[in-house]
């Protein structure tokens, strides 16, 4: 896996050199081909290319798929099958087997290790988890559960503010127990994954058979972590399905881990059966970093991304972005994405000018349609390409929308020129998917919550 991963682009450009590929064929068909997964011997490759159309699959898979499946065998003395998914469908296998993929930047883009039945990102860690004042207790309960699962904290509760590192814990828990014992299932889940495997089961009718495949996934794990389960409250059915969930794993002393952006008391909407359970375990909370905290975390960053910065512009950014960990880290991208660009250092001036979104000092930030859409995309994990994209799938759409609705709501631009920057809808379409917002925002709970959670990202003051 790990030889396919990282020499995924030497096999391409062999291919490409031995079939004569040219270049604008490279670029439509070759270039997107992004490793999904590789399972029993099949890659599958996602064509990562804003096409919701069968077509380009077709044609890829007659035309490259035994090329590429020779070359891979003559590189790597070893026969793969190769199947070549759209990214719809990679969302859709990503879900069955609960994979977090970080599509993230580009930038330190490292390929995920399995861990029992699910796979958690490797690169969160204990060992990179920067220890201050603001989550030293959080840090502390983590480690103490990931070193005796279901013994003494059960469930761990971790909350605080958005991009304050309560999935880096989580997942630092569940890569620190595969660890040590590697035969341990964990799940981690999103609570949408979670809420959208529930759904996809009542829509089935209720079928007895898809009802017991959803329980034995969940009900026979070692650890479960349910990450940001405030989006579930409130969905009834989800709920009631967590609970009994919830209630199966602990009473057979299996580890729960759940993260949320507030405590249990401050949900207004919990159910109190959920608050005597929470009760029973441990709750940790991670507060905002101070100045130390953040330099600190900074420059752990910078050194794993084999960056140089100066400390001038190391202070700078520390001193100005305080309250959300994730911005610290897409400021420092930001720069190190320009300077491979331009090839050059990062100056004071281009670092004030780059990082205007991240930092305005005595002004607060200017809040505009793109930055809306950065936020939205960046929320639910996907491009702002895909967010001006033709996709329809609904793991696209409602981001869209919400950014319509945000766009709307917290600028003064136009519809036209936000559809405009939605990949060219009309501003009908803009008004349509605002006003479905609202509406969802109003008669439930937790669009409320998402969306609160999405502003306070967008305008943390
Ligand atoms: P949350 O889940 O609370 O919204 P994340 O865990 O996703 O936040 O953290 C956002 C980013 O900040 C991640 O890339 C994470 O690695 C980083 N981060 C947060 N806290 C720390 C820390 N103490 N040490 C190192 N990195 C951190
Ligand atoms: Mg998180």
């Amino acid at each position: 896996m790990e030889e396919i991963v990282s020499r995924w682009e030497e096999i391409l450009k062999s291919f490409t050199e031995e079939y004569e590929i040219s270049n604008v064929s490279y670029e439509s068909w070759i270039k997107p081909l992004e490793i999904l997964q590789i399972k029993d011997n099949t890659i599958y490759l996602v064509y990562n290319n804003e096409t919701t159309d069968s077509f380009a699959i077709n044609y890829i898979t007659k035309k490259f798929q035994f090329p590429l499946k020779t070359t891979i065998a003559e590189l790597l003395g070893k026969e793969y099958d190769i199947i070549i998914v759209s990214t719809d469908q990679a969302s859709k296998i990503k879900a069955e087997n609960n994979i977090k993929l970080t599509i993230e930047e580009e930038i330190n883009n490292k390929e995920s290790s399995e861990i029992g039945n699910s796979t958690i990102n490797p690169k969160f860690t204990f060992e990179n988890f920067v220890v201050g004042r603001n989550n030293r207790f959080a840090q502390t309960a983590a480690l103490a559960v990931a070193e005796s699962p279901g013994e003494f904290y059960n469930p761990l509760y971790i909350y605080g503010g958005p991009g304050l590192g309560k999935t880096h814990l989580m997942l630092a828990i569940g890569n620190y127990i595969a660890s040590q014992n590697p035969n341990t299932s964990i799940l981690y889940v999103t609570s949408e994954e979670f809420t959208n495997e529930v759904i996809e089961n009542l829509r089935t009718n209720n079928n007895a058979t898809a009802m017991q495949r959803f329980r034995d996934k969940y009900r026979t794990v070692d650890v479960l972590m349910v990450d940001d389960i405030q989006f579930i409250i409130g969905k009834e059915a989800t709920q009631e399905e967590f609970f009994h969930t919830f209630n199966a794993l602990h009473a057979m002393g299996k580890q729960i881990v759940i993260s949320s952006d507030k405590p249990p008391k401050d949900m207004e909407t919990l159910d109190d059966r959920f608050k005597s359970r929470f009760d029973m375990g441990l709750m940790a909370d991670i507060g905002y970093p101070d100045y130390e905290t953040r330099m600190a975390i900074l420059n752990k960053k910078i050194e794993e991304k084999n960056f140089t910065l100066d400390e001038e512009i190391r202070k700078y950014i520390a001193e100005n972005i305080q309250s959300n960990i994730r911005e610290i880290e897409g400021a420092l991208n930001k720069l190190i994405a320009f300077s491979r660009l331009e090839k050059a250092d990062i100056t004071m001036e281009i670092a004030e000018r780059e990082l205007q979104n991240f930092i305005s000092p005595n002004i607060s930030r200017e809040v505009t349609p793109q930055l809306i859409i950065e936020v939205v995309a960046e929320h639910f994990n996907i491009t702002v390409d895909q967010m001006a994209s033709k996709n329809r799938s609904s793991s696209v759409v409602r981001p869209r929308q919400i950014a319509m609705y945000l766009c709307n709501q917290m600028t003064d631009s136009s519809l036209k020129s936000i559809g405009i920057l939605l990949g060219g809808r009309d501003h009908t379409t803009i008004i349509h998917g605002a006003n479905k917002i609202e509406e969802e925002v109003k008669a439930d709970e937790n669009t409320k919550n998402l969306v609160e959670t999405i502003k306070k990202k967008i305008n943390p003051n």
